[in-house]
C-alpha cells in the first residue's frame, strides 16, 4: 500500500486519515499532545465554552459533514440550532438592529442592490471584498453588509482581503442575487448544527476511528525527496504527503473568546448574535448568544464576546483582566445588560484566523505546480471553515483512491 504521511491532526488532517486509511497506509503527525486543533470544547463553570468553532451549516459542503457524522456513527450526539437563532443582529450607528428587509430598506441598502442584476462581472482576477461589494452593491452595503459578514468569518479587514480567496462561491456567480433567488427555489435553508457535548465531539471521534495511525507530541521538522524527518530524531518515508499546517506566507488574525455566564434571562432580543462592522466598536467584533443558539448546551444564559482581529491587533498583548472588562461594557452599551456575570472566562486564539490577501490563490497554485505528490490542505489554502475542511479532505482522498486503482 502506498505510504501517506498527513502533518497535523486538526479536522483537516483526521478527516484526510480517516478518509485515507482504507486505500493507504496512513501515519497522522500532530506536534501538540492532543487532536482537534482549533476545535476544542471546554465545560466550565457549568457552562459550555465552544474554544473555537460553534456550529456547522447544513447546506452545501456541510453535506459533507453531515456523510462523515453518520459514517462514524454519532448522528444521535446531533443537535440543531434553536429556530430563534435565524434572527441575527447588527450594531451600527449605536443601534441593535435585526438584519431584516426593513434594516436594509432603512439603510438604503435595498435600493442599491436592485442594479446588481445588470452589473458585469469583474475582468479583474482578483479583487478585495471592498472592492467588489462597492462595484457590485453599493458603498454602503460593503461598508455595512459584507464587512460584518468577513469580521464573523475572517474577523479580517474587507480593503485587503481577497473576494475570490475568502468567498469563492460568490466570486464565480455572474450576479449573488440571481444566484441567492435561483437556490432559493433549490434548496430551503438547513439550520446550522453542533453536538450535545460540543463541537469536540467531531475530532475525538476521528480520532477514535484512526488512532492506530496516529503520533501525538511529535513535531514535523521538514520534509524533502519524500523523506521527513521528525522532533524525535526519526526520519519517516513516504508516496503522498498531506500538510495541513498553516502556510507561513499567510497572515493570521488574533482573537479573544470572552465567555460570559449569568444566573438570570440577560437576553432581550433572542437570536443568534450580533455583529459589528468596523468603526462601530475600536475593539469588539460581535457577540453570540450561544444560550439561544444552542439551548441543549447550557441550562443557564450564556454569551461569547469576541474581541480583536484585524480591527483590534494589540488584543495578543491584552490582560484578562481589561478583556472582560472591554466585553461587559460592549453587553451595558449594546445590549442593555448591566447585571455582573455569575461566570467569566477569557481565551485568546492566537494567529488563528488565516486572512487570505488580494490574490492569494496564486500562492497556491505556486504550491501545488513546486511539489509533486505533495498536497496542501486546511484552512491556509481555500477556507477555513469546518465544512469546507472536511469536504477538501474528501475530495483529495476521492482523487488519490482514484489515482491508485
Ligand atoms: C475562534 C474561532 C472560531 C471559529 N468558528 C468557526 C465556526 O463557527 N464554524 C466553522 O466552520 N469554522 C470556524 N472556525 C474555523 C475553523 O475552526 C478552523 O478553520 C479549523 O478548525 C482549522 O482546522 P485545520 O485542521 O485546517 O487546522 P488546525 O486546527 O490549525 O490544525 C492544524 C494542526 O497541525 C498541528 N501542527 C502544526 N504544525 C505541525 C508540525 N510541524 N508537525 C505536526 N503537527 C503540526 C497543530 O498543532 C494543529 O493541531 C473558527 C476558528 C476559530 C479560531
Amino acid at each position: 500500500m502506498p505510504r501517506v504521511l498527513i502533518i497535523g491532526a486538526g479536522i483537516t488532517g483526521l478527516s484526510a486519515a480517516y478518509f485515507l486509511k482504507k486505500h493507504c497506509d496512513v501515519l497522522l503527525i500532530e506536534k501538540s499532545g492532543k487532536t482537534g486543533g482549533w476545535i476544542q470544547t471546554d465545560v466550565r463553570g457549568g457552562f459550555l465554552c465552544e474554544q473555537g468553532p460553534r456550529g456547522c451549516r447544513g447546506v452545501g459542503q456541510g453535506e459533507a459533514t453531515l456523510n462523515l457524522v453518520h459514517s462514524l456513527g454519532i448522528q444521535d450526539q446531533l443537535i440543531e440550532a434553536n429556530p430563534l437563532a435565524k434572527k441575527r443582529f447588527i450594531w451600527t450607528d449605536g443601534r441593535l438592529e435585526a438584519l431584516s428587509p426593513s434594516f436594509l430598506f432603512k439603510k438604503g441598502l435595498i435600493r442599491e442592490c436592485l442594479f446588481e442584476f445588470f452589473r458585469r462581472k469583474s475582468q479583474e482576477e482578483d479583487e478585495s471584498i471592498a472592492s467588489f461589494f462597492s462595484r457590485r452593491f453599493g458603498v454602503k452595503t460593503a461598508e455595512i453588509l459584507a464587512d460584518a459578514i468577513t469580521t464573523g468569518i475572517y474577523a479580517g479587514d474587507i480593503h485587503t482581503l481577497s473576494m475570490r480567496s475568502c468567498f469563492p462561491g460568490l466570486w464565480e456567480m455572474e450576479s449573488i442575487l440571481r444566484g441567492y433567488l435561483f437556490k432559493r427555489k433549490k434548496g430551503g435553508s438547513i439550520p446550522l448544527f453542533s453536538f450535545k457535548e460540543g463541537m469536540v465531539t467531531l475530532p475525538l471521534a476521528l480520532e477514535k476511528n484512526v488512532q492506530d495511525h496516529l503520533l501525538l507530541r511529535t513535531e514535523v521538522l521538514s520534509y524533502k525527496n519524500n523523506k521527513a524527518r521528525l522532533s524525535n530524531g526519526k526520519e519517516v518515508a513516504y508516496d503522498y504527503l498531506i500538510d495541513t499546517t498553516p502556510l507561513k506566507e499567510v497572515s493570521k488574525s488574533s482573537i479573544a473568546l470572552i465567555h460570559l455566564g449569568f444566573d438570570n434571562d440577560t437576553i432581550k432580543n433572542p437570536g443568534f448574535g450580533h455583529l459589528i462592522p468596523t468603526g462601530n466598536d475600536p475593539h469588539v467584533l460581535g457577540v453570540v448568544y450561544d444560550s439561544c443558539l444552542f439551548p441543549q448546551q447550557n441550562k443557564q444564559t450564556k454569551l461569547t464576546v469576541m474581541v480583536g482581529g484585524a480591527r483590534f491587533p494589540e488584543v495578543v498583548n491584552t490582560s484578562k483582566e481589561r478583556l472582560i472588562e472591554i466585553a461587559l461594557s460592549a453587553l451595558k452599551r449594546q445590549m442593555d445588560i448591566d447585571e455582573r456575570p455569575s461566570f467569566v472566562h477569557s481565551h485568546l486564539c492566537k494567529d488563528a484566523i488565516p486572512q487570505y490577501s488580494v490574490g492569494h490563490h496564486r500562492l497556491i497554485e505556486e504550491y501545488e505546480a513546486k511539489w509533486k505528490n505533495h498536497f496542501f490542505l486546511g484552512s491556509s489554502t481555500e477556507g477555513v471553515a469546518v465544512n469546507c475542511l472536511i469536504s477538501q479532505a474528501d475530495r483529495l482522498a476521492k482523487k488519490i483512491a482514484l489515482e491508485l486503482q
